[in-house]
């Protein structure tokens, strides 16, 4: 279980965080929704260690994992030894490398040769589209192939919790569609998922459980089927 508990965090005199506590459990999908700039990427950043200067600053709280106190871990090894993936807004793919060159490059701290094939295929087979593009240039994908891919990324990282900030930024109805349909298929075949979002629809339709975040304070949480029938929530996220 992921247990963050009364995380504050600030960038030099701007409070970001508040003190906001959430879980998210082995084996969820969970989201966390809100408006821009309501602090829903620092939240991210703060889980996993992204350091300064441009990241925030925890000044308190606990980010739990397991039984670690992730705050008092060395960055890489929220990623290498506790297996925790972040795919963040913007993709961060390597634009001169194929498809395939940015997939095997996510595997190279990985051992376990045989696994590796198998989660290539599993990969290919979650995203057709990329399986089609494996010796194209990454800077050429369409940006919802580009978020594919940094899907793909993280899973071939060999991580089984993956954080996920915005992945349908940018993206048609139908390709988010699409994304949110690939991230509820790896959650239901293991893998553990945050996905912060705006489009609280889409979020809504395909998470467990979700956390709506507003400057910096959780102000409301819930079972996502509850939430998206809440006359406030409504009002406010689905228009
Ligand atoms: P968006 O959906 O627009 O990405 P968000 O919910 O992810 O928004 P954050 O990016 O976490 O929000 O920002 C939370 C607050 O922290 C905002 O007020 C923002 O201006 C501020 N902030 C974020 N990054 C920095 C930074 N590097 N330096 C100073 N303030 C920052």
């Amino acid at each position: 279980m992921l247990e963050v508990k009364d995380l504050h965090v600030r960038y030099g005199n701007i409070q970001a965080l508040h003190g906001i506590s959430f879980t998210v459990r082995e084996g969820e999908m969970v989201a966390l929704l809100g408006a821009n700039g309501a602090g829903k990427t620092t939240t991210l950043c703060s889980i996993m260690r992204l350091p300064p200067p441009e990241g925030p600053v925890v000044t308190k709280g606990t980010v739990r994992f397991r039984s670690t106190n992730l705050l008092h871990v060395p960055p890489h090894e929220v990623v290498a030894k506790h297996g925790i993936g972040l795919v963040p807004e913007g993709r961060h793919i390597f634009g001169n490398l194929t498809v395939m060159e940015n997939l095997r490059i996510a595997t190279y701290a990985r051992k376990d040769t045989g696994a590796i094939a198998k989660d290539m295929d599993r990969v290919f087979g979650l995203f057709p589209r990329l399986a089609d593009r494996k010796n194209q240039r990454a800077d050429t994908l369409s940006g919802g192939e580009q978020q594919m891919l940094a899907m793909g990324r993280a899973f071939m990282s060999g991580v089984r919790w993956i954080l996920l900030d915005e992945p349908s930024m940018g993206l048609s109805p139908l390709l988010m569609q699409e994304l949110f349909r690939v991230l509820k298929e790896l959650n239901e075949t293991g893998t553990t998922i945050l996905v912060v979002e705006q489009n609280a629809h889409l979020a809504l339709r395909y998470a467990h459980r979700a956390y709506v975040l507003e400057t910096g304070r959780i102000v409301m949480e819930g079972p996502a089927r509850e939430l998206a029938q809440d006359p406030e929530i409504k009002k406010a996220y689905l228009g």
